[in-house]
């Protein structure tokens, strides 16, 4: 009898060894996280193109067994664009994500969150402009230098493809410093080179398989790292995440944060009478005294930090946005929003965007509560 238990007992113990092994494989073959490596290679491998010049924004090139060693043709590829989607699980459905950075300076804090984002790399192309100045060739250096080891390290972390461009015009402002770039003087001429600089970047890269494009500063140096998953998530044409800074209170001494980036707003009458009177190349700007408009800023919406009870997704619809963290459908760009260097409806670079883009019917969202990270200089 005791034999017969004591096996009785074995046999017990396999078939729960046997049902913890057969779960935990279950769970590894469905797990979105589990590292599908074979899957990922073979998808990279499809994805690659057969052209450095068809098309732009895959990663080339395909090792085409050419047996002849004569280079072949571009190839004729058609894309339906009916078919390209953005989707609220834009990862499970393949969608490619183009992130786009003007950049004046190179900061590591930004690579660093960038390579962090879960976002199957493999899918995301990035593209960077960048000044002809003294700062900007320092960085394009500093930059090329984090794609070189990026790209020829692990390959989860690599990206689909990487496009560095400089601009063909001259940068308007000799200093990058942040009290003068921030003087209410230097606004226009400064957010009008942003707007060019931003619109070259965009019809530049913009390829025939993106779904979204998310702009992202090359200040922003934090970031959750399901940032695209987060923001997609809600399904809008364009929306915008709270930008705020870290810094140390030297009355409380402690480190807190604080609003950073006031171009995403609720339209209020005040600035609407301001703009009636205006001249035809005016233009309204925000977060300066000298010209207050009682819009209702985002910045100001922002729940309290110890407030755990503030839902990181609650949405507001918004008149202007920023585009320090900016997420947009590629189809709106595609329509033709862009960012007007020129004053419409009085307003330039990203406010003008969202105008732009409500004028061709979509309408334009932030979440007050979800916060992306400014550096401090
Ligand atoms: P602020 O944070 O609103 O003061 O704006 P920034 O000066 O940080 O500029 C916004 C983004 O554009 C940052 O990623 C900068 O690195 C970048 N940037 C600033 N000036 C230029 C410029 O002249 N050319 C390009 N290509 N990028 C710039
Ligand atoms: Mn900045």
């Amino acid at each position: 009898m005791a034999v017969a238990r004591s096996l009785r007992r074995n046999s017990s113990v396999t078939w729960i060894v046997a049902g913890v092994v057969t779960i935990v494989l279950i769970f590894f073959l469905l797990s979105p996280s589990a590292p599908a490596t074979s899957l990922t290679a073979h998808r990279r491998q499809q994805d690659a193109a057969e052209h450095s010049l068809s098309p732009p924004t895959k990663p080339f090139l395909k090792k085409a067994g050419s047996s002849s060693g004569k280079r072949t043709p571009p190839p004729v590829v058609r894309y339906n664009l009916n078919e390209l989607n953005a989707t609220a699980s834009p990862a499970a459905a393949g969608e490619r994500v183009l992130i786009l950075t003007p950049m004046a300076r190179f900061y590591r804090e930004y690579w660093d969150n960038l390579l962090k984002l879960t976002y199957p790399h493999e899918l995301i192309s990035l593209g960077f402009i960048l000044p002809k100045t003294k700062e900007g060739n320092a960085a394009t250096a500093a930059l090329q230098a984090a794609v070189a080891e990026t790209q020829s390290g692990p390959v989860d972390n690599r990206f689909a493809s990487v496009t560095i461009l400089r601009q063909d015009f001259d940068s308007p402002l000799e200093s990058q410093d942040e009290k003068e770039r921030h003087k209410y003087e230097n606004q226009k001429i400064r957010r009008q080179a942003m707007s060019r600089a931003r619109n070259s970047l965009l019809f530049t890269t913009l390829g025939p398989a993106t779904s979204w494009v998310l702009w992202l500063d090359a200040d922003i140096i934090e970031t959750p790292p399901t940032l695209i998953q987060d923001l997609a998530r809600h399904d809008k044409p364009v929306i915008v995440p709270n930008c705020f800074q870290r810094y140390y209170n030297t009355t409380t001494k402690r480190m807190e944060r604080r609003p950073y980036d006031f171009n995403s707003w609720q339209d209020s009458d005040t600035a609407q009478e301001l703009a009636k009177n205006m001249g035809r190349d005016e233009i309204l700007l925000e977060g300066y005294a000298e010209l207050p408009t009682y819009r209702l800023l985002m910045a100001h919406m922002a729940a309290a930090e110890e407030d755990a009870d503030a839902d990181p997704h609650t949405e507001v619809q918004l008149d202007g946005v920023g585009g320090t963290a900016l997420m947009v459908k590629a189809q709106v760009h595609r329509d033709g929003a862009m960012f007007p260097a020129f004053p419409f409806y009085h307003l330039v670079e990203t406010e003008g965007f969202a105008k732009m883009a409500r004028r061709l019917g979509y309408t334009c969202w932030g979440l007050p509560n979800y916060f992306v990270y400014h550096y401090n200089e």
